[in-house]
Formats: structure tokens, sequence, C-alpha cells
């Protein structure tokens, strides 16, 4: 029975022995990420072109068709002022007429005032002088006429006028809605453009800084290349003050800051260890690894961090060190637990002076992989930190 608990062992290690080679990125992915988000950038802004070519022309449509509208208004107006002068014209000629006839009625009706009316010398004259009468009105009832035909030519145009300025109205009103339609669509593509630059920044930095470790395209970062030292009981540096009172686990891992309070532990919510101490209280890392990212920008609230790659037996391990108020390392700089990385602060969401350790397996934030792969990944610290 104890033969079988040695292969069992045996089996347990050699499979914690195995590398998870398939869960780390190569460099050609990194550089893969760059074209992916440069032709996502371009074609959003080829996009954007586009939108501001057809909104140009929808704009130059809708002129147009304001320059028809007041044309028409225009036309209408002119139309309407026709109507009024030969309402007019017809008002005069009807009192012209009814006059004339007026006299024509008492010139056939009464002989005694013929004379006196028309000063006719002779019954010859007067009869002239009656069909001048007749003619007249037989002349205005035939201009009353046209000019009622006018009015009714002109109504019926200014129906049309305005029939058709409704419809060019309908028609500038929905070019106006397709123009605000297109004009969202660029607000919102244009909202989406500094996140995939910056995506671009990133994976660029990415690719240039393991450039710079000495990493080729088919190189499997942190396993084929800028493989991370590995944790040791011992600093590596020729620093071997760990602190007094530093608590060192014999897988190498260690407390990150000397007698500090565990203020909220893991779980939940909270998805690391908060270690308490005063202000400024140096932090060490958790294990002997490699700095790769320190700043403000990776965090939301801006709290400074420091993120570090830890090589276990092949396997990686990342630390995260959030809330810092300064740093005492560099990106690419090889820690141990001798080092001094930076000291406790309160930057970015925190009410006091902290440090947030979070940490995880085969995925670290802003190392490989995608964020969420980065958040499912994450550990209770206490898998390897010693209590
Ligand atoms: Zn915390």
């Amino acid at each position: 029975m104890k033969n079988w608990k040695i292969i069992i062992t045996c089996i347990c290690l050699s499979f914690l022995l195995i590398p998870k080679n398939t869960e780390a990125i190569t460099l050609k992915e990194y550089e893969d990420m760059v074209e992916k988000y440069t032709a996502e950038l371009r074609e959003k802004e080829a996009k954007m072109a586009k939108n501001d070519a057809e909104v140009a022309e929808i704009k130059a449509k809708i002129s147009n068709i304001e320059k028809q509208i007041k044309e028409a208004e225009e036309e209408i107006k002119k139309l309407e002022e026709e109507i009024e002068k030969s309402n007019k014209e017809i008002a005069k000629k009807e009192k012209e007429s009814k006059k004339l006839l007026k006299y024509f009625q008492v010139v056939s009706n009464e002989n005694t005032y013929l004379e006196y009316i028309f000063d006719a010398n002779s019954i010859t004259d007067m009869i002239y002088r009656i069909s001048v009468i007749e003619q007249l009105t037989d002349y205005n009832k035939k201009i009353m006429d046209e000019l009622e035909r006018l009015i009714e030519e002109n109504k019926k145009k200014t129906v049309d006028l305005n029939k058709k300025n409704k419809e060019l109205e309908n028609l500038k009103s929905s070019l106006n809605s397709e123009k605000e339609r297109i004009e969202k669509e660029t607000r919102s593509i244009e909202g989406t453009v500094p996140s995939t630059k910056g995506q671009i920044e990133f994976y660029k930095k990415q690719v240039s800084y393991y450039k710079g470790r000495g990493c080729k395209s088919s190189d499997v970062i942190g396993v084929t290349c800028d493989i991370p030292p590995k944790p040791a009981q011992k600093p590596s540096g020729g620093n071997e003050n760990v602190g007094t009172g530093a608590v060192i686990g014999t897988n190498g891992f260690r407390q990150p800051v000397v007698g500090a309070r565990i203020s909220w532990n893991y779980g939940g919510a909270h998805k690391g260890v908060d270690f308490t101490k005063g202000c400024g209280a140096p932090i060490y890392p958790v294990a002997a690894g490699r700095v790769y990212y320190k700043g403000n920008t990776l965090d939301n609230y801006g709290a400074f961090m420091i993120l570090i790659v830890h090589n276990v037996n092949g396997k990686l391990v990342f630390s995260q060190y959030a809330h810092l108020q300064g740093y005492n390392v560099n990106i690419g700089q090889d820690v141990d637990i001798g080092t001094v990385i930076g000291y406790m602060g309160s930057t970015g969401y925190s009410t006091g002076c902290h440090l947030h350790l979070e940490m995880s397996e085969n995925y670290g934030w802003a190392y490989n992989g995608k964020y969420n792969q980065y958040t499912r990944s994450i550990i209770n610290p206490f898998k390897y930190v010693p209590r």
C-alpha cells in the first residue's frame, strides 16, 4: 500500500511540474493583436469618412430643396398678388360696366333724357352711342371673363405649388432624419476610437517590450523567452535584508509587508488580500520574479500598481501590488524577496493606506490573454503566500 501512495504522489507531482505552455502566449499573438486593432481602427476611420461624405451629400440635397421651397414660396406670393390684382381689376370693370349699363338703361327707357345725357344731335347719333355702350359693356364682360379665368388658373397653380412644397418639406424632413441617423452612428463610432487606439498602443508596447527582452515572434512569452526567475527562500540579488520578522515559506514565497495586519481577506467581490500597516511601509514582492508593469494607467481609479510575473516550476504566477505611493523598481527588473519594490499608499479607490495584493495563475493582467481570462485566473494569494 505504501508503494501506491508513492506512485500517486509521483503522478500528481509530475502533473504539477508540467508547464502549461498552451495557456501562455507567443509574441506573434501580440503582433497579431496590433494588426487586428490597427485594421479595426482603419475600418472605423473609413466608415466615418464615408458617413461624412454621405452627410455632406445630404446637406447639399437639403439646401437644394430649401432653394426650391423658397422659389416656390416666392412664386406663390407672386401668384397671390396677381390674383388680388385681377380681383381688383374685375371689381373696377364691374363698376364701370354697371355705370355704363345704368346709362344704357336710362337712355333706352327714357327718351326725355336722351339729349341731356348723350348730348345727341340725332337719333342716329343716339343709336351709335348706345351701340358704343353695348360694345363697351360687352368688352368689359370679356375682360372680366378673361380675368376670372386667370384667377382660376393662378389658384390652381398656387394649389399645385403648395402641394409641391409639402412634398419637398417631407423629403427634407426624411433627409434630415437620415442625416441625424448617420451623424449619430459617426458619433458612436468616434466614441470607440480612443479605446481601439489604446489597444493598439498597449499591444505595440508589449511587442516592443518583449522584442527588447530578446523574444522572437514564435517565442512563448515567459516560457521560451524572458523567463522570470524562480522563487527562492534566499534573496539572490545580494540583498540579504528581507526585513526583520519576515514570514517566508518553504516554497520561496513570503508575505509582502513585514508585521502587517490583514484588514480584508480574499473572498466574494474582494479578489485579493489587504495588508495594512503605516503609510510608506516597505513592500516586498511575494517571491522572486520580474516586474512587467508599473504605473497608474491600468486601473480605472488610477491606483499606482506594480505587476510581477513569477516562474513556479515553469508555471506562470502573477502578483499585483496596488494603491502604492511610490516605486522602487523598473519594468523588466528582476526582483527577489529582499527587494523593496515600493511603498504602501492610498492611491486609486482607497480610503486609507494599505496594500491590495492580487494573484493569478497562467494569465496575468496586461501580460497575456484578455482581461476576463485574467479575472477568471485570480486565486487566493494564500495558495502560495505563507500565512
Ligand atoms: Zn483590497
